[in-house]
């Protein structure tokens, strides 16, 4: 007990202590188990030990609580006595599987042991009960080898030793003239485990432990342990699992799929996890053991292949499979064995998929009546559909590579999308090249979940053995990579820093591509063009019939429309991302940046004249070259938003982006603007700003120099005014950046309106528009009451409010900011997800006291934060009307949006 609370849970013989819903405490792992054994699948028993012992452990100097060892012990005796076998007897001994598994599955991030409680008695019952030397002493290896890695640490040294055990197998298979582990005959493998036991002797100095008791706390301990391996750490920080839920651990009965020719093990997937169709999916090898399947050592056959070799196992499972996808409601992803005919289950949960399959299964559920629409929403993670707008090989240059010959291999399709990149062996070698800008593709024989960082820096992935469920495939389609697994005709040399694929070579560094959605390597770089979601919605007329993945998408699209709340706008400052933001469903701009319309082409050095001159004849000699310019620009992006609103800020320049910093550049300027290079030079000199972020900029600009406002704002009612003359509703909200005090926007609004009166009075018509300001100083947030008398909406500009709110400084918090993240002082980066203590706290204060003001007070977002799913629940929470975000995250803040909605209801 933990307290008072039952900490191991038992399960065996049609009765299960624990059920589908106590994931929390039996893992997913576990949970599933129960929850099996409770509907009556074939489950081997066993027992669950709960998270909460792991987080006693970690909690107690990784200590077990009390009375576990008394529950372990009476929990053997229960599957003893349902399987009539005893643990640690010579005669008919009784062998387990010790199991990690968390909440949230974490693929192949733990550990796991298999046929514990084998030593050189043991092994002669169960050769005795099976009448199988061969298997007996093949169990045994295994055993020695799994347990050596996992409990006692024995692994290989360095990227590029070889597992010393697989060498000695190797070696044994060559002296023995075999090509095949399943081809070692009994006396082959008893050498082995000899020589097995005799490493590790050699390498920790200590026998390899033969009592089951000594054995069995051992695994346990590790498996805790592994909790808290580097893999599983990275793994958890990818994937925000808290480090505190702990695994649970479950010791069961073993069955066996490498009994004989009528043994099997696989896995399987009630739908495609890759494209989601409603296809039975998976993977299976004869006379195999366990992890065989997905560590990716021998490529395994498809599961539709066990209805013609193993028929009556093979039916069972498809009911079973059936029965779970409908209890559970979701696509499933299970384990099992066959032992002599029998199907055994091991392990149920919710596939893991790719984001095209997470959207067809959710609306394909839908369509089924198994899920409504709602719960649809919730199944999809919205940062997963970026995969839906990834890239595609270009057509052409993929044809142009087929005709040079340069299509070398066809692997298997594992990961959707297309990646080019350059040809990397190791997960280290990735990471830096990518570190340094280049972008790579990570060749592997076989991954391993010590590959993680690697595959995460990786455009692409390509191995050369393991099928569809191996681990490079399903963390690939996790992380959403690009992956192309099992591609045989690959051979490589990881010490001579080569592979071979048939005649060809590649060295490290070469170009390569592959295609995860049909398998194929092609040598070099290939042209990746727009997803086709991407090119329906921007140019969709010219498709008769919309491609499938674009329906579904637009499927799962309108009904987040009809859920959120929240409005979705979008940041953008060309006319042509306003136009691809409308084709995501934009409902207008919330942030266009004047200051980023003055970088194009000549215009900077229009800005610089007006930034360096010394008097106000002289910006406004400057300014008057701008205007048209930046009328036009307002005029494009104001007509393609139709009626609805364009939220334009005026300047916000931070002054060193804009300033010269070439002699040649400072020479050009002074011609232009008349006056002497050494004027010029000081002048330079002068504007420079210790800390620009939090120097002239924002309205401060505005301030001092009221022209540049004048012009932005006459810019804009021009513009608005000429399009209304042509029949149009133009809609701009003028928005003033980085106000600190209610008299900064008084004399900034002054001018903005008197442009306006005397705009539309000299055009003759009639424009809606709004003033508004940018809170993003915690100044703003205090008196946000003050200031709301004189705006009529609030945009949050969270960049800056977090760099002010937290004293960190954006341009050089990266140095120091990760150090807070990786060691915990900071639950997040709180650049990417909003800082809810802190700055949060500041945006409730200003929409409390901005709307006790002003009741229909609008108020968005459009900081960073707009287009990242947590956030966005956040500004769901706290009543903003809408987020801003950049354009291709539109769909991703919809659906977070939607979810956040529908998460609220009780
Ligand atoms: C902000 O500060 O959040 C913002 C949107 O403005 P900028 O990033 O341009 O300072
Ligand atoms: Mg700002």
């Amino acid at each position: 007990m933990v307290g008072k609370r039952k900490i191991v849970f038992f399960f065996g013989g049609g009765k299960a202590e624990g059920n589908a819903a106590m994931r929390e405490l039996l893992g997913g792992k576990g949970a599933g188990l129960h929850e099996m054994t409770r509907i009556g699948a074939p489950v081997p028993p066993g027992f669950t030990i709960t998270t909460e012992v792991c987080t006693y452990y970690y909690a107690h100097h990784e200590q077990y609580p009390k009375g576990l060892e008394s529950d372990v012990i009476a929990g053997l005796g229960r599957i003893e006595k349902i399987l009539g076998r005893r643990f640690g007897d010579a005669e008919n001994p009784l062998l387990v599987s010790v199991r990690s598994g968390a909440r949230e599955s974490m693929p192949g991030m733990m550990d796991t042991v298999l046929n514990l409680g084998l030593n050189d008695q043991t092994v002669q019952g169960l050769i005795k009960r099976t009448q199988n030397p061969r298997f007996g002493y093949d169990s045994y290896r295994r055993f020695v080898q799994m347990y050596a890695d996992v409990v006692l640490g024995l692994k290989a040294k360095e990227k590029i030793e070889r597992d010393p055990f697989e060498e000695i197998l190797e070696r044994k298979k060559h002296a023995s003239g075999v090509g095949f582990d399943t081809d070692l005959g009994a006396e082959d493998l008893e050498e082995v485990v000899f020589a097995f036991k005799a490493l590790v002797k050699a390498r920790l100095g200590k026998e390899f432990p033969s009592d089951p008791k000594e054995q069995l706390w051992g695994a346990i301990g590790a498996v805790l342990g592994s909790w808290n391996n580097d893999r599983a750490v990275a793994y958890r920080k990818l994937y925000d699992i808290p480090h505190t839920w702990g695994t649970a651990v479950t010791v069961q009965a073993m069955v066996f799929g490498n009994l004989g020719e009528k043994c099997a093990t696989g896995v399987a997937f009630t739908r495609n996890p890759s494209t989601g169709e409603k296809s039975f999916y998976g993977e299976f090898l004869v006379n195999a053991q366990g992890e065989d399947v997905v560590a990716g050592i021998r490529t395994p056959r498809p599961v539709g292949e066990l209805k013609t070799v193993m028929p009556r196992p093979y039916a069972e499972l498809r009911k079973v499979c059936k029965i779970l996808e409908r209890r559970y409601k979701d696509m499933q992803d299970i384990e099992f064995t066959v032992e002599d005919n029998k199907l055994w289950m091991l392990q149920t949960r919710s596939g893991k998929r790719t984001g095209f399959a997470a959207v067809r299964v959710a609306v394909d559920m839908v369509k089924e009546r198994i899920i409504d629409k709602n719960e649809a929403l919730l199944r999809v993670e919205a940062d997963h559909l970026n995969q839906l707008l990834r890239p595609i090989f270009d057509h052409k240059d993929k044809e142009q590579a087929a005709k040079e010959g340069r299509i070398l291999a066809k692997g298997l399709p594992a990961g959707p999308g297309a990646a080019t990149g350059r040809v990397v062996f190791h997960s280290e070698d990735a990471v830096a090249r990518k570190e340094s800008g280049d972008q790579v593709v990570l060749c592997r024989t076989e991954t391993s979940p010590d590959d993680i960082r690697g595959m995460e820096a990786a455009q692409g992935i390509l191995t050369a053995r393991g099928g569809m469920t191996s681990h490079a495939a399903l963390v690939a389609r996790q992380m959403g990579k690009v992956c192309v697994a099992g591609c045989e005709a690959l051979s490589i040399d990881y010490q001579a820093r080569l592979m071979r694929v048939g005649e060809t070579v590649l060295h490290e560094g070469d170009w390569i591509s592959v295609d995860g959605s049909t398998g194929e390597v092609i040598q070099g770089e290939i042209r990746t063009l727009p997803s086709e979601v991407l090119q329906v919605l921007i140019g969709g007329d010219r498709y008769a019939r919309k491609p499938r993945i674009y329906q579904q998408y637009a499927k799962l699209m309108r009904w987040a429309d009809e859920a959120r709340k929240l409005g979705v706008r979008t940041n953008t400052d060309q006319p042509d991302q306003a136009r691809v933001a409308k084709a995501f469903g934009a409902e207008g701009i919330g942030l266009c940046r004047t200051e980023h319309m003055f970088f194009q082409g000549d215009r900077i050095q229009a800005v610089r004249e007006m930034i360096l001159s010394d008097d106000e004849s002289g910006r406004r000699r400057a300014l008057a070259k701008l205007l048209p310019m930046q009328k036009e620009d307002f005029k494009g992006i104001l007509d393609i938003m139709g009626g609805l609103p364009v939220t334009i800020r005026t300047l916000d320049p931070p002054l060193h982006e804009f300033l010269p910093n070439r002699e040649n550049e400072i020479v050009e300027l002074a011609q232009v603007m008349g006056v002497p290079a050494d004027r010029l030079r000081d002048k330079v000199k002068v504007l420079q700003e210790f800390n620009p972020m939090l120097g002239h900029r924002g309205c401060r600009l505005g301030i001092s120099y009221p022209e540049i406002t004048e012009m932005q704002a006459r810019a804009i009612f021009e513009a608005a005014c000429e399009l209304r003359k042509e029949g149009k509703d133009p809609f701009p909200e003028v928005m003033i950046p980085l106000v600190g005090s209610r008299g900064e926007l008084v004399a900034q609004r002054k001018i903005v309106e008197q442009v306006a009166h005397e705009t539309l009075a000299s055009y003759g018509v009639k424009v809606r528009y709004l003033i508004g300001t940018m809170i993003e100083l915690p100044r703003a947030c205090l008196l946000a009451g003050e200031i709301a008398e004189e705006a009529e909406f609030f945009s949050f500009g969270t960049n800056d409010l977090t760099q002010t709110c937290l004293g960190l400084s954006r341009d050089d918090a990266g140095k120091f900011l990760p150090t807070y993240v990786l060691d915990g002082l900071l639950a997040e980066d709180p650049f990417v997800s909003i800082d809810r203590e802190g700055v949060g706290a500041l945006m409730r204060i200003a929409i409390t006291k901005g709307r006790k003001v002003r009741r229909n007070l609008e108020i968005g977002i459009c900081g960073e934060h707009g287009g990242d799913p947590k956030s966005v629940a956040f500004c769901h929470e706290i009543g903003l009307d809408y987020v801003s975000c950049s354009p291709f995250r539109v769909p991703i803040a919809k659906l977070a949006a939607a979810q956040a909605s529908l998460r609220k209801k009780p």
